[in-house]
């Protein structure tokens, strides 16, 4: 029989990624969404990966733990993947609650479920670099001290205990994976990297003549999404459960990374870069660095696109877009 998963977040960036690969692999893929009115399901992503048909959806909401043992039940999962949240770490501050409420209680609600519902079900849940804030060793590995810098890292921090202790207090194959900032030309245009890939489309294009950023001396271990939903996958295929570091092992400035991308289209970035002081943030994880040895040794694990490709590739992908007026 096909194995199962069930995927929160399946309309994100990791959430299409995710599914891609599981249906390659032959799996059944159920992925929660949350439908409104308006705005049917968002499933644009999917689309993009022409994957829209394959997956089989499922109405639930995060904060709703009813709504999610009930798709537990319906799905009967091997494998439960909690990629929901409120991931963008700007908003975070201006809505902190809800970000503790879906990002931090949600994945409680997410354990919960699997708890009740399908206690043998592999979980996963998608930790993130940000709970490392200010940083308190050069390389940040699974045994580094967090110290969360945004309401977003400190929900995901209480997530991963959450995750940790489940583990650890009912025996559940819970693993958590500590994803470092992971991009692609299906990432949200808000992060800096699409931010920044999307204007150097626009501009090349004649359809825009500037582009406005906060701190660009922040730097970060960024590493293709397309990479890093092997390793979920990888972790929960182990004999038993753990938390992992994902990353590529090197850092790199929002500077230079705009360099690359304007580099790629030929234009020169001084001619076009705005600094606004109000794109700064109240506090800021000034640079992040993940140590990914234990990936590699322990899952064999490593990461396939450099740098380079991606923002190459986020680019092309965002001149295309703009040419079709297609939507990503
Ligand atoms: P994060 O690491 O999850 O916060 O990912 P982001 O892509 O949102 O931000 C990465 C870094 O880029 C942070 O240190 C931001 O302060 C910095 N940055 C500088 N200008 C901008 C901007 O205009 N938008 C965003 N999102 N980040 C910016």
């Amino acid at each position: 029989m096909a194995p199962t998963a069930l995927i929160t977040g399946i309309t994100g960036q990791d959430g299409a990624y995710l599914a891609q690969l599981l249906l390659g692999k032959g799996y059944e893929v159920y992925g929660v969404v949350r439908r409104s009115s308006h705005f049917g399901i968002a499933d644009h992503r999917l689309r993009w990966l022409k994957i829209q048909k394959d997956v089989r959806f499922l109405d639930a909401n995060l904060t709703d733990l009813s709504s999610l043992v009930r798709s537990v039940e319906a799905a009967r999962p091997d494998e439960v993947y909690n990629l929901g949240a409120q991931s963008y770490v700007a908003s975070s501050w201006q809505q902190p609650l809800l970000t503790g409420n879906v990002t931090g209680l949600g994945a409680a609600n997410v354990l919960e479920a699997v708890r009740i519902a399908q206690p043998n079900a592999h979980f996963y849940q998608a930790s993130s670099s940000e709970m490392f804030g200010l940083i308190q060793e050069a390389h940040q590995s699974e045994r580094t001290p967090f110290y969360p810098r945004s309401p977003y890292g400190a929900a995901k921090l209480f997530a991963h205990w959450m995750t940790v202790n489940y583990r650890e207090s009912f025996a559940m194959h819970a693993s958590s994976g500590i994803l470092f900032n992971h991009e692609s030309p299906l990432r949200g245009i808000e992060f800096v990297t699409r931010k920044v890939t999307d204007a150097v489309a626009r501009i090349k294009l004649g359809l825009s003549d500037e582009l406005r950023l906060g701190n660009i001396d922040a730097k970060r271990d960024w590493g293709h999404a397309r990479d890093y939903v092997e390793a979920m996958w990888m972790m929960l295929q182990q004999e038993k459960p753990d938390d992992y570091v994902v990353a590529t092992g090197r850092t790199t400035s929002v500077r230079d990374m705009v360099e690359i991308a304007f580099g790629h289209v030929g234009l020169k970035s001084s001619n076009y870069l705005v600094i606004d002081p109000a794109l700064f943030r109240p506090a800021e994880v000034d640079i992040l660095l993940g140590d990914p040895t234990k990936a590699r040794k322990t899952l064999g694990w490593e990461p396939k696109t450099t740098l380079e490709e991606m923002i190459c590739e986020m680019v092309d992908a965002d001149l295309e877009r703009h040419n079709n007026q297609g939507h990503l």
